[in-house]
């Protein structure tokens, strides 16, 4: 047992410490507030507390319980909500208000909660780690795998269905050394990665119905990308619309709130959304780690390992999962304000040396992989973090780090939110490195002519700006037919496609199909524009077809509906041919 020696803010260096481990979970002082050692010098340790440390003094004792940070694992934790170090917050708030009290804990899995186990292995089986032992049908959409814990593979020597809390035991294993009894409920500490059998390379997107992300900045399942952008560019808008709308079994959510209400709002507007895909709760197929700005700086710094490791163990079960982390640059600030008092050696703008290390750890534990066991199952995690650099000016170290692990950038502008322009990527300056690697899948879905579709739409968006240039010079009227006719395209790009408005009930999402009829619209109508100008048609003549109209309201159209697609093709080339038939 050690004695606390100094209090600097959420951390506290304590004496007597020799027998601890680096990593080992603390409690201090008659609270018994939760702590972490992140430091050991000898008989040092330094600690970050989870809790207010006000009242903490020299003296009070230091309790190692041995264990390192970790999560409880089992049924139960769908539908969760959890501050960094996994503490529920209804559970919490229950036991002491509003304003959580110091020292409660509180099991993050209910434990007396009775859970019909289904048994699909049976005595005798030879099982390795991993392999499933049964399930639980934890709610309508999730089935709760339980499987062999790593160290108890073996044979099965006892395992029946059954109603069962996840303390019970559900089954008995005949181990190389002995015997195993598993229960429903596993331990995993936070700062290590779940371990799997290997990493494959990601081939398909992660669709998300947001027409600027699918179409020209696709994310890979097991992919990492980035959202940066300055306050009120539309990054927590984008990780909402994800959280609702990708394709991913499971969702963990880890909120780090930048404005004080913004965690309450999560908090309140979560649990009221429902799952577009299944009309059920999204809850049930989310987990919610919530920050608010009234907890400390250090349970923050926390928050992104327990989100990622819950997201591990959903992966392991074969689940296709998606973690968002807004914002990172919240959580980077947690390390930088620890980093500080440790008095470590600062690096750029007061981060430690290791922030960059310290979010490639985080990013790496995303991918696709075959799980562990005997069978041939993969398991993703998609991994999103928000970046929010202060005055948008991404030179800034955490916006640097993260730019050199993350293989998509969704660069939020300025600009283009102020021009209510929603989502306001920039398509000038994101990128996706995975286009290439899933152009096989798009093939597939969509038809070959979906590539060379979108590859045509940028081009088209890149020359805009370029004529832009000129048109600030010498005017709009300097320019060409075939120019003209580039710049309403561009246009129609921006407006009728890329622009999308995340509270409209049939715009919010876009089908991957309706994608490519929608800009397959727009590009037919380029084409046949240029066709007429070959014919002397005036461009003015081309810009007041009553076509234009409807294709800028294709976005409405419902997924149902997608026959209305093909009437506005014929009257497209209908008016077309009216127009150059006149000549
Ligand atoms: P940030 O998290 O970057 O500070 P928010 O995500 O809170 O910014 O977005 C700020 C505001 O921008 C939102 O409240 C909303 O009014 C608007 N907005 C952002 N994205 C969209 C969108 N896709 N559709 C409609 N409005 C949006
Ligand atoms: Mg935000």
């Amino acid at each position: 047992m050690g004695k606390v020696i100094k209090v600097s803010g959420p951390l506290i260096v304590a004496d007597g410490m020799g027998d601890s481990k680096m990593f080992d979970v603390v409690k201090v002082g008659k609270d018994r507030l939760i702590g972490e050692i992140i430091e050991l010098r000898g008989e040092f340790a330094s600690i970050q507390v989870y809790e207010e440390t006000a009242g903490i003094g020299p003296g009070d004792e230091v309790v190692d319980t041995g264990a390192p940070l970790s999560v409880e694992l089992g049924p139960g934790l769908i539908g969760g909500i959890y501050d960094g170090i996994q503490r529920p917050l209804d559970k919490l708030r229950a036991l002491s208000g509003d304003r959580i009290a110091r020292g409660v804990e509180a099991e993050a899995l209910d434990h007396a909660k009775k859970w019909t186990f289904v048994a699909t292995a049976k005595k005798g089986d030879e099982l390795k780690a991993g392999d499933e032992l049964g399930y639980v049908e934890e709610n309508v959409l999730i089935r709760h795998k339980i499987t062999v814990p790593v160290g108890a593979d073996g044979e099965v020597a006892k395992i029946s269905s059954g109603e069962y809390t996840v303390l019970d035991v559900v089954a008995e294993m005949k181990t190389k050394t002995g015997k195993a009894r598993v229960t429903m409920l596993r331990r995993s500490m936070v700062r290590k990665g779940r371990p799997y059998r290997q990493k494959l390379s990601p081939t398909e997107p992660m669709t998300t119905g947001q027409r600027v992300i699918d179409t020209f900045f696709p994310i890979a399942r097991g992919g990492v990308a980035a959202v940066p952008g300055p306050f009120g560019s539309g990054k927590t808008v984008v990780q909402h619309q994800l959280a609702k709308w990708a394709d991913a079994d499971i969702i963990v959510y880890v909120g780090c709130g930048e404005r004080g209400n913004e965690m309450t709002d999560v908090l309140n507007e979560f649990p009221s959304l429902t799952d577009p895909k299944t009309g059920e709760p999204l809850m049930k197929r989310t987990v919610l780690i919530a920050n608010t700005s009234d907890m400390p700086v250090a349970a923050r710094e926390a928050s992104i390992y327990t989100g990622i490791t819950i997201a591990e163990y959903f992966r392991d079960m074969g689940y296709n999962v998606a973690i968002m982390a807004d914002s990172t640059s919240r959580w980077a600030e947690a390390l930088r304000e620890m980093s500080g008092r440790l008095e470590e050696m600062p690096g750029e703008e007061g981060y430690p040396a290791y922030l960059a290390s310290r979010l490639a750890e985080f990013y790496e534990r995303a991918g696709t992989v075959k799980v562990l066991g005997s069978g041939d199952i993969t398991g993703s995690i998609t991994a999103i973090g928000a970046v929010s650099p202060p005055g948008g000016d991404l030179s800034e170290p955490v916006s640097q780090a993260t730019l050199r692990i993350v293989k998509v950038f969704w660069g939020l502008s300025s600009s283009l939110a102020y021009r209510r322009h929603f989502p306001a990527i920039d398509w000038l300056t994101s990128y996706s490195l995975y286009s290439d690697r899933l152009s096989n899948w798009y093939d597939r879905e969509l038809g070959e002519e979906w590539n060379s579709m979108r590859a045509e739409a940028m081009r088209i968006l890149q020359e805009e700006a370029s004529l832009n240039e000129i048109v600030r010079l010498v005017g709009a009227d300097a320019l060409g037919g075939r120019d003209k006719v580039t710049m309403d395209t561009a246009k129609s790009i921006r407006e009728d496609y890329l622009h999308q408005n995340a509270f409209h009930e049939t715009d919010t999402y876009t089908s991957p199909k309706k994608q490519f009829r929608m800009l397959k619209l727009i590009l037919e109508f380029d084409n046949r524009a240029r066709a007429a100008l070959n014919e002397n048609v005036e461009t003015e003549d081309i810009f007041a077809l009553g076509v234009k109209e409807k294709i800028g309201r294709c976005k409405y159209i419902s997924e149902e509906n997608m026959s209305e697609f093909d009437k506005i093709e014929d009257e497209l080339a209908a008016e077309f041919e009216a127009l150059t038939g006149k000549r």
